[in-house]
């Protein structure tokens, strides 16, 4: 037998039945019991689900109202202190109010999980910081899953990724210090689960695929070392050595302390995203009774795991891919596999690379999908029956019988596959020839910098210290009615135009009133900065309930990117040059650039990233030239999400960085010295690549600084940056409206780093989600910040 298991399962539900429920209590329209019932009635469904798929170990503790780490925050009794909640069990408004903070607190810190989409609360670490047993929750869900007949596998983070995703709040402080702290907690939750009948927990230990400091690898066998081997009992137990068998067994001792020793649950440490071929004999010294490695995104690894795999151990293989939202080529697969089962036998177990919880929950409802594209996608629930099938094909000796015993699925997958590879839904030559004759010349603007930003000055002859914004400016209710009402069909097209053309008109004039210097038409038409370009895109796909948790009870429905592509038609030009016509101001084109709409969109996996990149350069550097043709002299291509898609090792960065930036370079070179190309990125930290952030090349970048206080320019201290820059001065993501004297004190904080005649005066990020009143307001001061600064320099360039 070989046993297919599941890291994790999407908890949300198949129509976000969580989001609603979660939404609706925080609303008050739902109370705490409703909403734990309808929890309660998810996991069920979910656990069902998977047993049904024929998984035989099912996750348990995957489960949580907001985020799973939060849970493991309060799983080990470590809320923040500021919060007062230490020693009280919590009730969900408390856990909620971690989460998203109150009017005496701020929320906790919130940051991306590995390099995925889903995002998570960060633990905070304090000199004082103590771990206790908190919740029950954990141990309540498998005696609930138990009840139900689930074989139960619960998943923990492991101690070591805690503790790395935590942060310090003290100086001075080191947090892997905190682990002898942590690990009796955790030897507490293993005691208590064993005492439930539990036969095996996952441990989830992700932070070891990334470049870890070696003291962090070195607390590796100590720290497994005392999880694996013995656990304090909170019962009274006493061990005596067993005659015979040389084992301890527990035996009930009226006075014994609570303090003693009771056999630990067998342990599966996981690991995934990446390889952890680094650490292989490490890992397998470890006295854990399991190993889970991710075969799709580093299938290299399996052979270092293979050599003298110890034979008390058994290997999950990660080889359905938990993060795209293709079909598992079964075929292919299963050769893997059986060569694994050659040297492990029945210790080989098979499960989804990662947890399920990054595609979305269940195909079948996609009715509306085009038939053939559908037929080439597995989301959550068709991965699970990938894995049961796998699992049931390797299971039988010898591989032309194992072919045999799934022959019917075989043949499905293996005609989808097919069909594919030679579809010509996926392949369009005249991409592919476009992308040949790219040439060294097509990724470089006609001259350098300095001459070009001469020829803008002379153009455009902005002060000193242009003022500009982002893009968007409020969604209001009325926009997205209108956008929702001409989607629906209910609003025809000549009234959707005119709607939103007295929407960009009311932009165009506030920016005028408010003396910006380079406008933008505000984005009215847009929901989406990705989706709005996917749609006009070849080669992308939309599902009607794609959904991906991205935090707390928000939630994602990420393109499909499944063909080469090009763009058909002009997506930006006739909003651009009806903005552009309405003021005698500058109007910025604006559109996401190639990297932003590959690393927020689920890929192809039949070709490299690089290459889907460059097919959407090409497309954006088409949009770009029309843009210019139709007069729009400064356009701003986004990329929000360059940083973000930094590879989790280091020793991968320079091949990423080398194809982004290029492409990057390639969407925005086409044009004429003297019109000027703008970028914005948001989350900045961008400490380690500026180089490459200066490679891209733009005229002017705006990036998001001011909630760190300026201090993500500390970088620009060590490097030049060469071009424009402009250093956010009014944080969007809060309704607080900035002071003249708050805003001018950041500038003179970039001053410090930035020469005057390079720098700009804008917004964090665009003002989408605030509303008009705070964002007039504040752009009034904003202005304000630029004129003074103007009264002591007078010129640019
Ligand atoms: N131009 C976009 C806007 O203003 C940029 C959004 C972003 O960077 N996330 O909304
Ligand atoms: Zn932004």
């Amino acid at each position: 037998m070989t046993i297919a298991h599941n890291l994790g399962f999407p908890r949300i539900g198949a129509q976000r039945e969580l989001k609603k429920a979660v939404e609706a209590y925080w609303k008050s329209e739902l109370d705490e019991t409703g909403l734990r019932r309808i929890g309660k009635g998810l996991r069920a469904q979910n656990w069902q689900l998977q047993q049904a798929a024929g998984i035989q170990l099912i996750p348990v503790g995957d489960f949580a109202y907001y985020d799973q780490m939060l849970n493991m925050t309060v799983l080990l009794g470590a809320t923040p202190s500021r919060f007062g909640y230490a020693g009280s069990a919590l009730s969900l408004t408390q856990y909620f109010t971690l989460a998203r903070g109150d009017k005496n607190n701020f929320a906790m810190e919130m940051t991306k999980w590995f390099d995925t989409n889903y995002h998570y609360l960060v633990p905070e670490f304090l000199n004082t910081t103590e771990f206790k047993l908190g919740s029950e929750w954990l141990f309540e869900e498998v005696a609930e899953a138990q009840a139900l007949g689930i074989n139960a596998k619960p998943v923990l983070i492991g101690p070591l990724t805690y503790l790395y995703l935590g942060k310090e709040k003290h100086a001075g402080l080191r947090r892997l210090n905190l682990l002898p702290k942590l690990i009796p907690v955790y030897q507490q939750i293993l005691a208590r689960l064993k005492a439930q009948g539990v036969e095996w927990v996952q441990i989830d230990e992700p932070a070891l695929v990334l470049d870890l400091p070696q003291e962090w690898v070195d607390a590796l066998a100590p720290t497994y070392a005392a999880l694996a081997q013995a656990a304090p009992s909170t019962r009274y137990w006493r061990s005596q050595p067993f005659a015979g068998e040389g084992a301890m067994r527990p035996l009930p001792h009226p006075s014994a302390p609570p303090h003693r020793v009771v056999a630990a649950p067998k342990i599966l440490l996981a690991t995934y995203f990446d390889s952890v071929e680094q650490h292989a004999e490490r890992l397998k010294a470890l006295p854990v009774a399991g190993l889970h490695i991710d075969l799709v995104r580093a299938p290299q690894q399996a052979d270092s795991f293979l050599r003298n795999f110890p034979a008390n151990k058994i290997l999950s293989a990660g080889i359905v891919d938990g993060r795209n939202i293709w079909r598992c080529n079964l075929s292919a697969a299963l050769q893997t596999l059986s060569t694994l089962r050659e040297t492990l036998g029945e210790r080989l177990w098979i499960a989804p690379s990662c947890s399920l919880l990054h595609v979305p929950v269940d195909l079948a409802q996609e009715d509306k999908l085009d038939q053939t594209i559908k037929n080439w996608m597995a989301f959550a629930t068709q991965k699970l029956a990938e894995v049961a099938t796998l699992s049931r094909g390797v299971a039988t000796r010898g591989v032309t019988l194992g072919r045999e015993a799934i022959a019917t699925q075989l043949a499905a997958a293996n005609a989808a596959l097919e069909s594919r590879v030679y579809s010509p839904k996926v392949h369009d030559q005249a991409v592919r020839q476009r992308i040949a004759a790219l040439t060294p010349q097509d990724a470089q603007r006609h001259s350098p910098f300095a001459e070009r930003i001469a020829q803008q000055q002379a153009r455009f002859n902005l002060p000193a210290f242009p003022t500009t914004t982002i893009g968007s400016f409020p969604q209001t209710a009325e926009i997205r009615a209108a956008r929702a009402d001409y989607k629906k069909g209910k609003m025809g097209e000549s009234e959707y135009q005119s709607t939103m053309r007295a929407e960009i008109q009311r932009a165009v004039r506030k920016q005028e009133e408010l003396g910006l210097d380079v406008l933008v038409h505000g984005e009215a038409e847009r929901n989406d900065m990705v989706e709005y370009f996917g749609e006009q895109l070849q080669g992308f796909a939309f599902t009607e309930l794609g959904w991906v948790q991205s935090y707390g009870s928000r939630c994602v429905k990420p393109p499909i990117i499944y063909g080469d592509i090009s763009r058909p038609h002009p997506m930006t030009v006739e909003w651009a040059q009806y903005a552009q016509s309405i003021t005698n101001k500058p109007m910025k084109g604006m559109l996401t650039g190639p990297i932003t709409i590959l690393q927020w969109s689920f890929v192809r996996n039949d070709i490299p990233r690089a290459d889907t990149a460059l097919q959407i350069a090409l497309a954006i550097r088409d949009e770009v030239h029309d843009l210019e043709q139709a007069g729009i002299a400064i356009i701003q291509i986004d990329e929000a999400a360059m940083r973000e898609g930094l590879p989790l090792k280091k020793s991968d960065w320079p091949y990423y960085l080398d194809w982004s930036v290029r492409a990057f370079r390639v969407c925005s070179s086409g044009v004429r010295d003297d019109t000027q190309i703008h970028t914005h990125m948001c989350y900045s930290e961008f400490n380690d690549i500026l180089p490459a952030i200066a490679a891209m090349d733009a005229d002017v970048i705006t990036i998001e600084t001011s909630r760190s206080d300026m201090e993500l320019l500390e970088a620009f201290r060590e490097f030049k940056y060469p071009n424009d820059i402009g250093p956010g001065v009014y944080d969007i993501h809060s309704p607080r409206v900035p002071s003249v004297e708050e805003m001018s004190r950041l500038m003179r904080k970039a001053l410090a780093v930035i020469p005057a005649n390079r720098l700009w005066i804008n917004p964090d990020c665009g003002l989408k989600t605030r509303g008009w009143p705070e964002v007039e307001a504040a752009l009034t001061n904003m202005v304000a910040v630029a004129r003074q600064l103007r009264a002591g320099s007078s010129t640019r360039t």
